[in-house]
């Protein structure tokens, strides 16, 4: 009797691993072919140090190893539904994912730094009331291929925009996608990966309190921004469903423990929380945690009939944070002629579909559209 051979292991998607797991597998792998050892190296070397759009283009293996790996670990990419740069220099990228649904990714150039905003999830279940990706609600959790790939499509595509900082700024809530941001914070900050400093890696939340305790965990200096928009548990609650589940003081309490030096995140809505008594009473809670203020102006078309501060009331407002011992930032509303905030680009790109009758939904992954430009 002949026994018949071991059928072939799957392709593997080495791109969602942690490099050190990738480094074993591909190890495991060489070793199997009897190649020299350093071809590990070589290999996970094209994964996320100096990435490839396919391994046919790792020129410095031999074409036979090459097409081996095409075979066993085909490398995943994110097809560009929409890619725009804006009069500042901010680049905003639309992907579709293999089921058709869309993800935000913005690429904020300033002097020497790139920050890269990515998204963990498609949509999200929160609902805050001034964000356009609270209003189309939760569709998924991204898988750490999609969370990781963001960072890698940019690389690809325009090796010179390189991020210096990434921050989980985009669409969704990352510690609801805990085990997923867990393994791409490994990913971005490995020095086999894309070896982005620990604090130049910040995690935004509104403060879900498990997904915090997970976090603090980490011993990396990961940076933690914490969405906190209203100083009063009263007022928050008029602007983020969240705040009945885990409130304003549990968060503070919670940030408090964290060990590290924290930001609060507060964007400024007309009416809503930009009085002198709401500056005086974020002091009281700034100054318990000696957490750095950043003030984010309103991005209009977020949701709602919220009406931005206007900017000399915003300055008024930092100014008295300042003046009270409090260090506050106001961030340039960068891309706003690119729809560049939370959630926006995929409204309007499918909004306008919607409109002018396109079915809005699967693409097959891998199809590109052009791209649509400044002044699209
Ligand atoms: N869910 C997480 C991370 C993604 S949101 C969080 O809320 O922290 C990232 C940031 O974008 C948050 O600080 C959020 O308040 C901000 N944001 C959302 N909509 C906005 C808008 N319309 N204008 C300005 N900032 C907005
Ligand atoms: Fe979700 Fe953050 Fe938008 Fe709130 S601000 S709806 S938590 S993405």
């Amino acid at each position: 009797m002949t026994a018949s051979p071991p059928p072939d292991p799957p392709p593997a998607n080495l791109l969602a691993l942690v490099p050190e797991a990738a480094r074993a597998a591909v190890s495991a792998w060489v070793n199997a072919r009897g190649l020299p050892a350093y071809r590990t190296g070589q290999i996970v070397r094209r994964l996320w140090v100096a990435p490839v759009a396919q391994w046919a283009d790792a020129t410095e293996l031999p074409a036979t190893l090459r097409a081996e790996l095409e075979r066993d670990f085909p490398l995943g990419r994110l097809a560009a539904d929409t890619e725009r740069l804006s009069s500042d220099g901010t680049r905003k990228y639309l992907w579709r994912l293999a089921d058709g649904e869309a993800i935000e990714s913005v690429l904020i150039p300033s002097g020497a730094r790139r920050t890269l905003c990515i998204s963990s999830q498609a949509g999200c279940a929160l609902g805050c009331s001034f964000c356009a990706t609270g209003r189309m609600g939760f569709r998924r959790n991204l898988s750490v291929f999609e969370i990781a790939a963001q960072v890698r499509e940019i690389v690809l595509r325009h090796p010179e925009e390189k991020p210096t900082n990434v921050v989980f700024m985009g669409m969704g809530e990352p510690l609801l996608n805990w085990p997923a941001v867990d393994a791409t914070l490994t990913i971005l900050n490995s020095p086999e990966g894309f070896g982005v400093g620990a604090r130049h890696i910040t995690v935004s939340t509104v403060g879900i309190l498990p997904g915090m305790a997970e976090f603090a965990k980490r011993p990396e200096q990961f940076r933690l921004a914490i969405s906190l928009h209203a100083p009063t548990s009263a007022q928050r609650r008029t602007i983020m469903p969240v705040e009945k589940k885990y409130d304003l003081a549990q968060v503070v309490e919670a940030a408090r423990a964290f060990d590290r030096r924290v930001t609060f995140e507060y964007v400024m809505i007309a009416g809503v929380n930009d009085r002198d008594a709401d500056a005086d009473e974020l002091v009281r809670l700034a100054r318990r945690l000696r957490a750095l203020v950043n003030i984010l102006p309103l991005h209009p078309g977020g949701g709602g009939d919220l009406v931005p501060t206007t900017a000399d009331r915003i300055r008024a407002f930092a100014e008295r944070l300042r003046n009270q011992g409090v260090e506050a930032s106001v961030r340039r509303s960068r891309g706003l002629d690119i729809n560049a905030a939370c959630g926006q680009l995929r409204v309007e790109v499918e909004g306008r579909r919607r409109r002018s009758g396109h079915a809005v939904g699967k693409v097959a992954a891998g199809e590109e559209r052009p791209q649509i430009l400044k002044g699209a």
